[in-house]
């Protein structure tokens, strides 16, 4: 079980990111995260995973304190992050260089093959793809066998026929060893298609304002009409979430959805 607690961020420039957040996310949950730009995900994220320090609360992974990154807990970012000097090989295997060489070996070849890139395991960053890249980043981080993965919009920056095609396959990796997901995304359609729940973030401290629970068969189908109602709710609570801070304004563009 992953507890955030009561959980509070401030900047070190006096800028309150996050206020009071309690979540439970249970084992083997996908928990989606959406909110507008700025509202605190990505600190939320950063905390979870022990990178920064929370100033009030704290995150709490199987009845003990997170306080510093662990094997436990992966991350993938928006952008891969890969090293350009190292092989995709070597890239994965970065974070368990601590093993012994035939583990390592293991567990490396054994990522790369479920992201589908066993046969570029000799390539360097540079020939991979976007979509490709960011299947290096997924097998990166699951090859500390996370119990833990975190998500911060990690294909917001590809196009759309890539992005699904992502989405679905790491429903699969998913499915493997069932770690705790939680995703950050901007993208309601996104959330819906994976999430077990939704949390709509506030703006402004950074608040949560709605979890909703969407029972929607799996498979999710995007042209399905109960998956079109959910995304019109959870627009609505966006949009409510941006008015309450900037009244009078439009909270999403058409063209932003
Ligand atoms: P999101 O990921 O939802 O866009 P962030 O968590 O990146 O939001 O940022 C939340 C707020 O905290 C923003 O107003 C941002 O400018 C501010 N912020 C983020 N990182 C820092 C930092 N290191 N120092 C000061 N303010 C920060
Ligand atoms: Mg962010």
């Amino acid at each position: 079980m992953l507890s955030i607690e009561g959980l509070s961020k401030r900047y070190g420039n006096g800028h309150l990111a996050l206020s009071g957040i309690d979540l439970e996310v249970r084992p083997g949950e996908i928990l989606g995260i959406v909110g507008g730009s700025g509202c605190g995900k990505s600190t939320l994220l950063r905390v979870v995973s022990g990178l920064e320090a929370p100033t009030a609360g704290r995150v709490v992974l199987n009845g003990a304190e997170v306080r510093s990154p662990r094997d436990e807990i992966g991350f993938v970012f928006q952008e891969p992050r890969l090293m350009p000097w190292l092989s995709i090989r070597a890239n994965v295997a970065f974070g368990i260089r601590h093993l012994p060489k035939a583990e390592r070996n293991a567990r490396t070849d054994e990522a790369l093959a479920r992201v589908g890139l066993d046969r570029f395991a000799d390539a360097w960053p540079r020939e991979l793809s976007g979509g490709m890249a960011q299947r290096a980043a997924l097998a990166r981080a699951l090859v500390g066998r996370p119990s833990v993965l975190l998500l911060d919009e990690p294909f917001s920056a590809l196009d759309a026929l890539t992005r699904y095609d992502l989405q679905d396959h790491l429903l699969e990796l998913w499915s493997y060893d069932r770690p705790t997901m939680v995703l950050v995304t901007h993208d309601i359609e996104e959330a819906l298609v994976l999430s077990d729940r939704v949390v709509v973030m506030q703006p402004g401290p950074g608040r949560i304002q709605t979890v909703a629970a969407p029972a929607l068969p799996r498979p999710r189908e995007r042209t399905d009409p109960l998956f079109e109602d959910w995304k019109h709710r959870l627009l609505g609570e966006l949009s409510r979430a941006f008015r309450d801070r900037h009244p009078g304004e439009e909270a999403f563009p058409a063209a932003a959805i």
